[in-house]
């Protein structure tokens, strides 16, 4: 059992590696494209005297990055793609990967995942191995990011809103923007905007010209009248740009460009079950949107929770399945979602170990198998590939370099 987070770029860079080991005990950890895109980004950043050198920030973080139990998502844009177009609508908490196959053997069916771009380059970074296009796209994303024109741009591209203003501001910010969001959310559902939301949506993400036809093709085919329904996902994305609007020409948001960069780590809140930062905007942000299913813990308080659980590891010499200490943020969004006291049950009632190794020998023959075929409905399995270095931290969560745990006893 464990919970899918995303982590801002600082919640991640705060983390030290005692920390970082029980966060990949307790969490599955959802790499956002954002978050790699940042990483990279460090390495153009101009050398300081005295400082550490560019290319050693980002080894660094890039070593944070431990192989299992680690995901990187697809790209927002895919699932914005894949949500308008109407072929897949919920996206479950869960990192959204893209499959490579399909497998179907006749008794089982599954989807295999291989190693995606992104995580062979992470590996790569690991050992400070950079290439020519790395250099290229650290650049491109800095000198982006630096761009004064996007806020000019942004605001143009959402004039639309502008009309929604506080008659008069009472309470504080927060209250202000809460108002702000009810009048915002009255105006994304009024029907006769739907079409016109929609075409914001694809000129906003910038959206290709096919897939904008094959869209509204969709949009007019099967008679939809609500844009919420037509793709939740599409207007999730919209009221959390257009939430983020009102807040700035209502003066309770800064124009920080940095802010509007940010926005995206919340597009990829559906694929995660907690989120964790601690800038204050993106907390505003997340709590006026309510992601679905989604817990929220500041990335302080997750930086006490992992040191405690160290701590009691320390103490105790025990390795623990599920979170040890009930004090934590961590315990209780693991007992909201799990219901401990029931999987103590399940737990008192275990599958035997030579029925799960069975089990997962007949997942590996089929996914090596290689018989590739469509099926429809859930999956029997599925499998990820993931390369470790032995100078990983093992998967075991002892905190050793695998080198010295599990290959050791070749296990
Ligand atoms: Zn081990």
């Amino acid at each position: 059992m464990s919970l899918a987070i995303i982590l801002d770029k600082s919640t991640f860079q705060s983390l030290g590696h005692n920390e970082l080991i029980q966060l990949h005990r307790y969490y599955l950890i959802n790499v956002t494209p954002l978050l790699v895109s940042e990483i990279l980004g460090d390495l153009s950043k101009e050398e300081v005297e005295n400082k550490k050198l560019p290319k050693d920030i980002v080894i660094g973080l890039a070593n944070k990055i431990f192989p299992s139990r680690t995901y990187v998502n697809a790209n927002y844009k895919k699932l914005l793609e894949i949500s308008l177009t109407g072929s897949q609508v919920e996206f479950s908490n869960r990192p959204f990967l893209e499959a490579t196959k399909s497998i179907n053997t006749g008794t089982k069916q599954g989807l295999v995942f291989e190693e995606t771009e992104e995580e062979k380059s992470i590996r790569r970074w690991k050992d400070g191995q950079f290439n020519s296009i790395d250099e290229v796209i650290s650049w491109f994303w800095r000198t982006q990011s630096k761009d004064e024109d996007v806020v000019e741009v942004f605001k143009s591209k959402m004039a639309q809103f502008s009309e929604i203003k506080l008659e008069k501001k009472s309470g504080d910010n927060s209250e202000n923007l809460k108002a702000l969001r009810d009048s915002l959310f009255n105006e994304l559902q009024k029907p006769e905007n739907q079409k016109r939301y929609l075409a914001l949506i694809i000129d906003y993400f910038d959206l290709d010209y096919n897939l904008a036809a094959e869209i509204f093709h969709r949009w007019e085919s099967e008679n939809h009248t609500s844009l919420e329904e037509f793709s939740p996902y599409a207007f999730f994305c919209l009221s959390i740009v257009a939430m983020y609007y009102v807040g700035i020409n209502n003066h309770l948001f800064s124009e920080r460009k940095t802010n509007l960069l940010d926005l995206e780590y919340l597009f990829y809140t559906p694929c995660c079950k907690v989120f964790s930062t601690n800038d204050k905007f993106l907390i505003s942000l997340f709590n006026l949107i309510n992601p679905k299913d989604v817990y929220f813990i500041t990335s302080s308080s997750l930086k006490d929770d992992l040191n405690k659980f160290h701590q009691h590891q320390i103490t105790s010499g025990e390795i623990n399945d599920r979170p040890p200490d009930k004090e934590t943020d961590t315990f209780r969004i693991w007992d909201k979602v799990f219901d401990l006291k029931l999987s103590d049950f399940m737990k008192a009632h275990p599958k035997s170990q030579e029925q799960l190794r069975a089990e997962f020998e007949e997942v590996l023959k089929a996914a090596e198998s290689g018989e590739q075929g469509s099926f429809n409905g859930e999956p029997d399995f599925v499998t990820k590939t993931t390369y470790m270095r032995p100078t990983d931290p093992c998967v075991c969560g002892s905190g050793k370099q695998l080198k010295d745990c599990c290959l050791l006893k070749g296990q």
